[in-house]
């Protein structure tokens, strides 16, 4: 099954995100990428890759990344925020971040993490098993 890649920039990190799918083309290209809508629309512009878009982040974008959350179909998120300014979705933007906590996704708030986040998903895409805690149940019976 493909792996599954939300991604989300605000603003002033989204040069950084497209420097980040350009640099990591080849391996993003054998997972389905969904991004809030300016994110994947730069990056299917300047990096040629395809991206299911996604409303934008103040208008929802990062509440649907956090349904699909819920209903189990993410592996991981790259959401590269700006930490020096404040902004109206705020709330949205918490609650996604939230989400990812109580489901276990992988989640990269910076270059470094995201560097290490798509390092694994290209190397060791088993570690990235959904639900690793309840495997984890599951194994130990
Ligand atoms: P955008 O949304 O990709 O539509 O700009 C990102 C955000 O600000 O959450």
């Amino acid at each position: 099954m493909r792996k599954v890649l939300a991604i989300v920039a605000h603003d002033a990190k989204k040069e950084e995100m497209v420097q980040l799918v350009k640099a990591h083309k080849k391996e993003l290209s054998k997972i389905d990428l969904f991004a809030t809508r300016s994110t994947g629309q730069l990056v299917q512009a300047k990096a040629k890759l395809p991206v299911t878009l996604l409303q934008s982040g103040p208008l929802g974008g990062d509440q649907q990344i956090g349904a699909m959350i819920a209903s189990d179909q993410v592996d991981a998120v790259i959401f590269l925020r700006d930490p020096l300014t404040s902004h109206p979705h705020e709330p949205d933007v918490s609650a996604l971040l939230r989400l990812c906590d109580v489901h276990n996704i992988p989640l990269a708030t910076n270059l470094a993490s995201a560097e290490a986040i798509l390092h694994l998903m290209a190397e060791h895409p088993e570690a990235l098993a959904r639900h690793p805690i309840k495997q984890f149940a599951i194994n130990k019976e």
